[in-house]
């Protein structure tokens, strides 16, 4: 198995050399612009996101700014996203706890990231990986996936996101110190190529390791 993930993760990175995708919050590295990132991201598309995160982090730079945001401002940038108004509790709450509680510096400690409002284990992570360069996994719907495919390995769990056991799966597959390229490499490789619906096996760069394919073949 050992040998399996080094090879799996070597194949990924490889592909992802020539086929990685720019987004404006892959270009920070602070933790604020990360979070804010993650938490615009969620239930909508990246590039309904692209769409606002600049202005978003000209507007509120950092979190006290956000914890004194005019509502109605706020809802109105926020609105190509849908739920603006959830999305607006939510941030100037995550704002005042972040000013309230650290002094608003967003904390580099995992169990005081995850006490902050809307940030759970994949944002705390993030925060972890891209601005401290933790080897640490961006465990997802997606990343989930990838796993039970290319190493047959599933959750009994009812919800995988919240096993500890597939966490510990995803982290052993990050190479030393490349737990940023490789969590990227993922999100690129679990949105282009092994897709939920149609995975195109055909042109995958890790065919040569994965069980799924290797039984789709047989
Ligand atoms: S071979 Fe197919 S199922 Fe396996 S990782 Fe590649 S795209 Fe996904």
């Amino acid at each position: 198995m050992v040998d399996k993930k080094k090879m799996f993760a070597d194949l990924l990175l490889n592909w992802w050399d020539k086929n990685k995708r720019d987004f404006p919050w892959r270009r920070m590295n602070d933790s604020y612009s990360i979070l804010i990132a993650e938490m615009l991201l969620r239930k909508t598309t990246a590039q309904q996101v692209a769409g606002i995160y600049i202005k978003f982090l000209e507007k509120y730079p950092d979190p006290i700014a956000l914890s004194e945001a005019e509502e109605d401002e706020l809802n109105e940038l926020l609105r190509p996203l849908g739920m603006e108004y959830k999305r607006a509790e939510l941030l100037k709450k995550f704002g005042r706890e972040v000013r309230d509680l650290y002094d608003g510096k967003i904390p580099a400690e995992l169990q005081q990231l995850l006490k902050l409002p809307g940030v759970g284990m994949y944002a705390a992570n993030a925060v972890l990986c891209f601005a401290f360069s933790e080897d640490v996994p961006l465990l997802d719907t997606n990343f989930i996936r990838v796993i039970n495919r290319v190493f047959g390995v599933e959750s009994q769990k009812p919800r995988a996101r919240n096993d500890n056991k597939m966490w510990k799966f995803a982290k052993s597959l990050i190479p030393q110190n490349k737990g940023k390229y490789f969590n990227l490499a993922i999100l690129d490789f679990a949105a282009l190529i092994c897709t939920a619906k149609k995975p195109e096996c055909s042109e995958c760069p890790v065919r040569s390791v994965c069980e799924y394919y290797k039984e789709k073949e047989k």
